[in-house]
């Protein structure tokens, strides 16, 4: 008798199999060219070998490249590959572990008194090509651990054998292509053949365990695509983000800086940084005070007993500085800025009439990481965050959120992000007060309420079971600069736990105590990650309302610095922010240097301009624009200011 499962696919249909039909059955059962693209299967949340028979009902997701889970598969497969081809070049290495990163993959190994070099890579490339061509599977096998262990006993491989100690017997399954096996949990691709793209990127040494007392081990790193295509634009991305990197930009252009004296990862933002982050700061206040948002301030400590409250302590603590002890009592530097938002909501009663309340801050927050985390502006100590908390009723949730939504939407608009995902993560029934509050239903309700803004709203977005809150759902923002690099920018949380444990109260309409629902919200991220962005996004050639200076006049010779100065006058009433370059350097010169400053206008005034009351006028990136009256100038660039309107 054949019995049948029940297959429900995420578009909500269920359809029939066999019972013992792999992933990879079922999109064959669709199509072929689906099959060949499958990498791992989604199965009740748990990543699968796609080649894994199912033998009970459930709901599947094939997973692609266009997967997170579908490429790091892909990644953790060509790690095994590697170690393949390592394997065939320097016989008798052995191997710690191989996970895939973010953009790609690495093995740690042990090459004995041998060392690597960049053409061993080249080499390895090759010989990786060649197994990937011979299409081999992936062969998953479940082993009892006693075999286990003598198989990396025999093989002599300690590091294996130290994995093993930590895992139960039952649990332990290898994987085997070509001629090499590893202890892996999986899952893989169904077979090499998949692999049609590699580059090996980089080798670098890492500590046994990242513990400085133990052996340095060889990490090499690489990167691997379906296509050749796919790998030759990504190359072409890490050439050009290497131009726009943040770090060599924000130095180049007077953005910020690091001292020792003052710590790492504590960004000193610089004149021409500054002017940015006014700026933004400014957009913001325009846009929430449009919004309904009132503005507070905070201090950037707090008593221990506050974040006890918010139950940041004790869990949060390794992310915070420690506390410095005043009068017998701990205070801590804030890390985040809702608590003080709580307490000021808080201090006033309020009735449903007064909500929702959305209160704005443009908060400053420290955060310990750790010093090999830390990266320029993309991971600091000290942030200063586009913070808002909206508190309302239930019934006034949806539109709340979608307001938010709207927001981020609008500020994409203005900052030219095409891409973008928004990640929709929800909570685990299993994990219900572990890791998430135990409030069943307020957890079915408030996501059901979000995925309805997200779909009527038409945002792209994607839904994560088990990475929500703690206290609720959340929506990750991941956006795309105009080079294709992807960037986590901020998060929508909604948040129905901290209401309760801050005791925060409205009366409704039936004259009762109620928790207000809270959403929190940071549309623009932090300064410090933004501006880091946005310094790639825009290769530092930022638009006229955020360029740091934004008019360059530049006299031909000290004869016209009188005009010129008639003409600073004239900018500067109109609000814009102009400098005379008074050196006397040629003409040529003075253009060549407001280039590299990638200042947007550039004013050029001689004897002919002098003489029409003019100025010739040039365009970053665009070029000469030919000679306008001064007046009608200032009439365009104020209102191009004013929209706030891009290159
Ligand atoms: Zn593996
Ligand atoms: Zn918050």
């Amino acid at each position: 008798m054949n019995e049948n499962i029940n297959i429900a696919f995420p578009d909500g249909a269920v359809r029939e199999y066999p019972k013992g039909s792999t992933a990879l059955d079922i999109a064959k059962s669709i199509s072929e060219g689906l099959a060949r693209k499958v990498l791992a299967a989604d199965v009740n949340g748990q990543v699968w070998d796609a080649t894994r028979p199912i033998n009970e009902d459930v709901s599947l997701k094939l997973l692609t490249w266009d997967d997170n889970n579908g490429k790091s598969t892909f990644w953790h497969s060509s790690a095994h590959l590697m170690a393949e081809a390592i394997e065939n070049l320097f016989p008798g290495v052995k191997f710690w572990v191989g996970p895939p990163v973010d953009n790609g993959f690495y093995y740690d190994v042990d090459l004995g008194d041998r060392s690597i070099s960049e053409e061993d890579l080249r080499k390895l490339e090759v010989k990786m090509a060649e197994l990937a061509k011979q299409n081999n599977l992936y062969v998953r096998k479940e082993i009892p651990k006693d075999e286990a262990v003598r198989y990396f006993a025999e093989k002599g491989d300690e590091y294996k054998l130290d994995l093993l100690q930590n895992l139960q017997d039952g649990s332990i399954s290898f994987y085997t292509q070509g001629s090499f096996t590893d202890l892996c949990r999986g899952p893989h691709i169904p077979s090499t053949g998949f692999i049609k793209a590699i580059k090996l990127t980089n080798i670098a040494g890492a500590y046994w365990k990242g513990d400085e007392k133990n052996k340095q081990l060889t990490r090499i790193y690489g990167v691997t695509f379906p296509s050749q295509k796919q790998l030759d634009e990504y190359v072409t991305m890490l050439e050009e983000a290497k131009k726009r990197d943040h770090r060599k930009l924000g130095k180049e252009l007077g953005i910020f800086t690091m001292d020792d004296d003052v710590g790492p990862g504590l960004a000193l933002w610089m004149p021409n940084g500054t002017v940015i982050i006014e700026e933004l700061e400014r957009l913001a206040k325009e846009t929430e005070a449009d919004a309904g948002y009132k503005r507070v301030v905070t201090p950037h400590i707090a008593k221990e007993n506050l974040y006890l409250t918010s139950g940041h302590l004790p869990y949060y603590a390794e992310s915070m500085y420690p506390p410095m002890e005043l009068e017998g009592v701990k205070y801590y530097l804030k890390a985040m800025n809702c608590p003080h938002h709580h307490k000021i909501f808080a201090a006033e009663q309020h009735s449903y009439k007064d909500l929702p309340l959305r209160l704005a801050e443009y908060g400053t927050c420290y955060r310990y990481e750790q010093s090999g985390e830390l990266f320029g502006l993309m991971r600091v100590r000290c942030l200063h965050m586009n913070d808002a908390h909206i508190y309302c009723t239930r019934e006034q949730f949806a539109q709340e959120f979608r307001a938010v939504n709207d927001m981020y939407i609008k500020y994409f608009k203005i900052f030219g992000i095409e891409k973008y995902v928004m990640r929709l993560s929800l909570h685990s029934k299993e994990k219900l007060g572990i890791k998430y509050v135990n409030e069943p239903e307020l957890w079915l309700e408030t996501e059901a309420m979000v995925r309805e803004v997200m779909k009527e709203a038409n945002i792209p977005f994607v839904e994560v079971p088990d990475e929500a809150a703690f206290y609720g759902p959340k929506i990750d923002v991941q956006i795309w600069s105009t080079i294709g690099r992807e960037f986590t920018l901020a998060t929508n949380q909604v948040d129905f736990a901290q209401g309760r444990r801050f005791k925060l109260e409205f009366t409704n309409q039936n004259n009762e105590a109620e928790t207000p629902l809270i959403i929190h919200r940071a549309p623009l991220g932090t300064h410090e990650r933004f501006i880091g962005f946005l310094l790639e996004h825009y290769a530092g050639k930022f638009p006229t309302w955020l360029a740091p200076v934004q008019v360059k006049i530049l006299p031909i010779s000290d004869k016209f610095m009188d005009y010129a100065k008639d003409v600073l006058q004239k900018l500067k009433k109109a609000d814009i922010r102009a400098e005379i370059d008074d050196r006397s350097e040629k003409i040529g010169k003075k253009i060549r240097d407001t280039e590299l400053m990638k200042v947007p206008y550039m004013l050029v005034v001689g004897e002919k301009e002098v003489n029409e009351n003019k100025a010739s006028i040039r365009r970053q990136g665009k070029g000469d624009l030919g000679a306008r009256s001064v007046d009608e100038f200032v009439n365009e660039i104020v209102a191009e200011v004013r929209e706030r309107s891009e290159l």
